[in-house]
């Protein structure tokens, strides 16, 4: 490991105000994605900030919303009764992440922070509309989810901004769904795509949120699968026309991986899946 200065301030303040003071200073939250980056020398932080001691583990319902402390781990976000009753989707979308190992330690903030362009939870917080709160020296302010991944590892976070807490809408008369694909239980998904479909008393769709992740450097909506779908009885043929509206907007890259076509492909087959399935549930819903 490369010598480094460590810290563990106790508030939210004295860690904002190490982050101001030092250039390239780092958070330590989990550590399952910044110690690998340490062990093969990909981050050379002079300084970490670990953040483990500050009050941000908690999990509140306010007005509608879901308060998820940045520091909630993705075991709690599995497990959590509160968080399968009020959000769905996450306890979802999380089970998916890494192993039990990586479960236990990694925690909602590094996840989003990191922004890793396959990661499970940004593409579940787009589709849920959820709303994060930062904290840096200039003071604090909201970030839409989407308006805070902005490419591959890069977020719209200050170097000095902590993001402390994350609030989600409850979800209420709708249907939620996750679904991926991965090369082997555990891998970062090739594609995922998170589904919310809400249904109305004629039985048609009232709204609907596509959202895919693997296919680009952020999580990317897909317009013109929801356009497909509202106002429209989701029959299974409105559900495959959706789809194969979301694949034909879509031109992800080829990697080491997958080569863009199968990607397209694998796009349309899970968005009809979680599709189906969201629909399904939004049918089924119990009013909460
Ligand atoms: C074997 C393995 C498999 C994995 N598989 C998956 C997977 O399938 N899907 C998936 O999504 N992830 C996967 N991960 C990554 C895992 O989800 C990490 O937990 C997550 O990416 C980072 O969370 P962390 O709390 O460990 O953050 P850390 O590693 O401590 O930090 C990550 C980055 O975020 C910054 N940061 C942390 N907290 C904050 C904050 N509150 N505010 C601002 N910046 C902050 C840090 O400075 C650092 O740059 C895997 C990891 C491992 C080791």
């Amino acid at each position: 490991m490369i010598p480094f200065e460590y810290h563990a301030p106790a508030t939210v303040g004295d860690a904002v105000a190490m982050l101001a003071a030092r250039d390239g200073a780092k958070l330590l939250a989990g550590g399952q994605s910044l110690v690998p980056a340490l062990t093969y020398r990909l981050a050379r932080p002079g300084v970490l900030v670990d953040i483990n001691a500050l009050p941000l583990a908690d999990v509140v319902r306010t007005n509608g919303h879901v308060r998820l402390g940045a520091l909630v781990r993705h075991h709690v976000l599995e497990e959590s009764p509160d968080v399968r009753r009020w959000c769905p989707l996450l306890a979802e979308a999380v089970a998916y992440v890494g192993n039990a190992r990586v479960r236990t330690l990694g925690t909602l903030g590094g996840s989003l922070a990191h922004a890793d362009p396959a990661a499970e939870l940004p593409v579940a917080m787009v589709a849920l509309d959820a709303r994060f709160a930062a904290v840096g020296a200039a003071g604090s302010r909201e970030i839409p989810a989407g308006e805070f991944f902005r490419a591959p590892l890069t977020t719209a976070l200050a170097a000095d901004e902590i993001l402390t807490a994350v609030d989600v809408p409850v979800t209420r008369g709708a249907g939620t769904a996750f679904v991926e694909l991965a090369r082997r239980p555990g891998d970062f998904p090739l594609v995922s795509v998170a589904a919310v479909v809400a249904v109305d008393r004629a039985g048609r769709v009232a709204d609907a949120r596509v959202v895919f992740g693997g296919l680009a450097g952020a999580p990317q909506r897909s317009a013109p699968a929801e356009d497909a779908l509202r106002g429209h009885e989701p029959t299974p043929e409105r559900i495959a026309a959706a789809a194969h509206a979301a694949r034909r907007a879509l031109r992800p890259e080829t990697d080491v991986f997958a080569s863009g076509a199968y990607r397209a492909h694998l796009a349309e087959v899970l968005a009809r899946r979680a599709l189906r399935t969201a629909t399904n549930r939004a049918l089924t819903v119990e009013v909460r």
